[in-house]
């Protein structure tokens, strides 16, 4: 079906009536914006190959799809069910998420045995419905015992945990998806029959409450535009006007987290800064724009330009993620932005793409677009590998070899919202004006743009983002004048990013340029635009030059983390240095000065084909002494968001400018060279014992920088590590450094623990002179008969209720 902005065709009766308020700039469907590249296709074809059925298959194995057969067979009064809670309330919501990518996969590609398998799954949840349209599986599977979160009755945790609402936002949007791809009306009819009674139970005089984890807003919003039901967008409005801080009706509550854990602190339309769970706050702050461009809500839209100012002011990684802390998965301070605990959740990257685009489409100003543009191609783009199996939940700026992404997780939202977010993708690309054609972004491909005056073809031809050289063919039915505004990125216009929080800081080369035909056009920049308004006859060509030199950004001198740092950018892509591509595995001790002179060049042999950087930097290691050595060496570094396709290690985004802000890389000892190998854990893929003889210094026993830990796991007395040693050594001393999260985790230093060597094939406790010491926040030391051998056990006996880790390990 064709869509013209976000609704489809046959809805508005095109070339009639005046359309209902909506955004003043329409987003040219990815439905009608084909991209032949070689960046973006192959990525959507492998999320429509590749990610979208393990999705499913995860969503089957991991009992997704069976909480929908659970709950229609007690409705069918089947009294044989299985009455267990699922792990969170909102599981059901990811197989929501990819029917929603499936369904755009299948507007695009037609593929009979996907439509086939949606319609399954849609029949399941249909069954799964009660009589007045409620969908929650936990509290029908179980009414009387649902998952903990979930309240005793319906709705009275919805300000808490209990995501009803939030679960139901997700299946609004799939249905939406699913009946604008298909033209079918199953999923549609469902997700009406829930509207239905949310409107009959909340709004004015009726009951009231606000969603705990926002996204109902925006998808009421999406079911209103789809259906014309004003009631929809009534209760929209209704669940951001009674978002606040109480007081709550007797028996309800907000989220012990606090206020600004949810956005509640403020009615929304007086907040200002982003505050709390940065994946609800954008999902939020999108739904705040849909309503204002709708209704005309001016202190909605003000909230919303404010919110955004104080975010890129003082709260964006250069990656264009959000999301600064792992506590409470949210934004931190101003400028608080730490590199290797960053959180910068794949969700919260792509709803920040969700609520910059809507702000474009509101203002029709380009910044929006850079910040959109910084994300999908470094913040967003890194949540998932380059074969689409893995994703990484949070994606930080620094590693020393703890991160690699997973198949799956048991809080899934990310695969699901990689699944949606790759197929529509192209719909960020053009966007239209009355007669005007607004070029937002850059890729190989053609467009079939819609206008008052008829349909016009562009045609781009581009290496982008490797090579600025942008061709635009133009060719409407017949030679006629509209405008055609064509954006110059910010980077190209030496602004990073719309605010003084990060800067280049070496000259801006070449500036851009277009020409029509041939002709230079006036480089009069409007908002981030050059608009050329002419008479356009069919084949006229635009050439637009964006010069792409390597660029070095340096942040403002607030981000502590970021001090005596530079990163690296070129084009749209951020850059990081990784471990395989620089001497000795190590980036962690790599000091790039200013004068050091940086190339590009394309590489079709690495990483799918990326640009990389090149050039000499200084390496610094500790000799033997203790003293810090300086080495000339081979620089390289790709962009960042292919890190972590091959194995774990180093990675940086901010480098060092000077020695003091490197780590020199420790002098090697017997340990630094052993293999190591831990008792294994369950779901623990994301777990590297090898960071517990890599050499560095722990703060604390609670440093996040680099340590081992087998949480889930608790109460455990048969847990180990296994060090292996290069070649037989003759060891006296063993030091542990133990890790401790008190205050944020739940692992202690353990109850007990003792060393073991191997002697032929079998362990062999150590003679300890001295106690074994479980201390925190310092070495403990075990001196003991000395034995010569070539691998050592730690045993570890885990506190009651607690698991244990390890920060560092060495012997002498
Ligand atoms: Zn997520």
């Amino acid at each position: 079906m064709l869509w013209i902005g976000l609704v489809p065709l046959a809805l508005l009766g095109v070339g009639h009536a005046a359309q209902p308020p909506d955004y003043p700039f329409k987003p040219v469907p990815f439905t009608a914006v084909h991209l032949t590249d070689d960046f973006w296709a192959p990525r959507i074809e492998i999320n429509r190959t590749t990610s979208i059925p393990s999705a499913f298959e995860q969503c089957e194995l991991t009992g997704r799809v069976a909480l929908f057969d659970r709950a229609a067979a007690v409705l069918r009064g089947n009294t044989n069910v299985d009455t267990r809670p699922p792990g969170y309330p909102f599981d059901e919501s990811d197989l929501y998420k990819v029917i929603e990518g499936a369904a755009y996969s299948l507007s695009v590609t037609p593929d009979p045995k996907l439509d086939a398998y949606v319609d399954g799954l849609i029949a399941k949840i249909a069954a799964a419905q009660e009589p007045d349209g409620y969908i929650y599986t936990t509290r029908t599977i179980n009414p009387g015992s649902p998952h903990r979160w979930a309240g005793a009755e319906r709705w009275v945790l919805e300000r808490d945990d209990s995501h009803e609402l939030y679960n139901l936002g997700h299946l609004f949007e799939a249905a939406v998806a699913h009946h604008l791809a298909t033209g079918k009306r199953s999923l549609l009819d469902v997700a009406i029959k829930a509207a239905d009674l949310l409107v009959a139970t909340f709004g004015p005089g009726k009951r009231t409450t606000w969603p705990g984890h926002q996204l109902t807003e925006l998808a009421l919003v999406k079911l209103y535009r789809v259906t014309g039901t004003p009631a929809y967008l009534a209760l929209a409005q209704f669940l951001l006007d009674e978002r606040g801080p109480g007081p709550y009706p007797e028996g309800e509550r907000a989220n012990p987290r606090g206020l600004n854990y949810n956005q509640a602190h403020l009615k929304v339309v007086e907040q200002s800064e982003p505050v709390g769970h940065a994946v609800r706050a954008v999902y939020m702050y999108s739904g705040m724009a849909d309503v204002a461009a709708v209704t005309g809500n001016e202190a909605m839209r003000a909230a919303g330009r404010r919110i955004w100012e104080h975010l890129i002011t003082s709260k964006l990684y250069i990656t264009g993620g959000i999301g600064a802390s792992g506590s409470g998965e949210a934004f931190g301070q101003p400028y608080e932005l730490p590199n290797m605990t960053a959180y910068n959740e794949t969700c919260a990257s792509v709803g920040m793409d969700f609520w910059n685009h809507r702000l474009f489409l509101m203002e029709g100003d380009a910044k929006y677009l850079d910040v959109m543009e910084r994300t999908l191609f470094n913040g967003l783009l890194s949540g998932v590998s380059l074969d689409g199996k893995t994703y990484f939940y949070p994606n930080p700026l620094e590693s020393t070899g703890q991160h690699a992404r997973q198949e799956w997780f048991g809080v899934a939202c990310c695969p699901g919202n990689i699944t949606r977010f790759m197929p529509s993708m192209p719909g960020y690309f053009y966007a239209t004006r009355g007669d005007a054609v607004f070029v937002n972004l850059f890729a190989k491909g053609t467009a079939g743009i819609d206008l008052p005056g008829g349909r016009v073809t562009f045609a781009q031809d581009t290496r982008y983002p490797w090579d600025g050289a942008v061709t635009m063919t133009v060719t409407p039915a017949r030679a006629r004048r509209f405008a055609v505004h064509v954006r110059i990125p910010g980077w190209a216009r030496n602004e990073p990013v719309p605010s003084d929080l990060y800067r280049f800081i070496d000259p801006a080369g070449a500036a851009a340029s277009i020409r029509v035909n041939g002709a230079p056009v006036a480089m009069t920049i409007d908002r981030g635009f050059v608009a050329i308004d002419r008479t356009w006859a069919p084949g006229d060509v635009i050439a637009l030059d964006l010069p792409m030199p390597v660029r070095r950004i340096v942040s403002n001198d607030q981000v502590l983390a970021n001090r005596n740092r530079v990163a690296l950018q070129r084009g749209p892509v951020v850059f990081a240095a990784e471990w395989p591509d620089n001497p000795d595995g190590k980036v962690r001790n790599i000091v790039l000065p200013d004068g050091q002179a940086l190339t590009s060049a394309f590489r079709r042999d690495l990483l799918n084909g990326v640009q990389v950087i090149t050039g000499r930097a200084i390496g610094l290691a500790l000799d033997e002494q203790g003293t810090v050595q300086r080495r000339e060496q081979p620089f390289m570094a790709i962009p960042y968001a292919t890190w972590a396709n091959r194995g774990r290690g180093q990675m940086a985004v901010w480098l060092a400018r000077t020695d003091a802000a490197a780590r020199p890389t420790p002098f090697p000892t017997l340990v630094t060279s052993a293999a190591i190998a831990a008792s294994p854990i369950p779901s623990g893929r994301g777990k590297n014992p090898r960071n517990i003889i890599d050499g560095e210094e722990p703060a604390s026993s609670a440093d996040p920088t680099s340590y081992f830990d087998w949480w889930p796991v608790q109460g455990s007395a048969s847990e180990w590590v296994d060090v292996t040693l290069a070649k037989p050594s003759r060891v006296s001393t063993a030091e542990v450094y133990w890790f401790d999260d008190t205050g944020r985790g739940g692992v202690r230093v353990p109850a007990s623990w003792r060393l073991l060597y191997r002697s032929g094939d079998r362990w062999v406790p150590v003679e300890p002179a001295t106690a074994y010491g479980v201390a925190r926040n310092e070495w403990n030391t075990v001196s003991f008969a000395p034995v010569t051998t070539d691998a050592l056990r730690i045993e570890v006996v885990m506190q009651q209720g607690f698991s244990a880790g390890l920060q560092e390990f060495r012997i002498k």
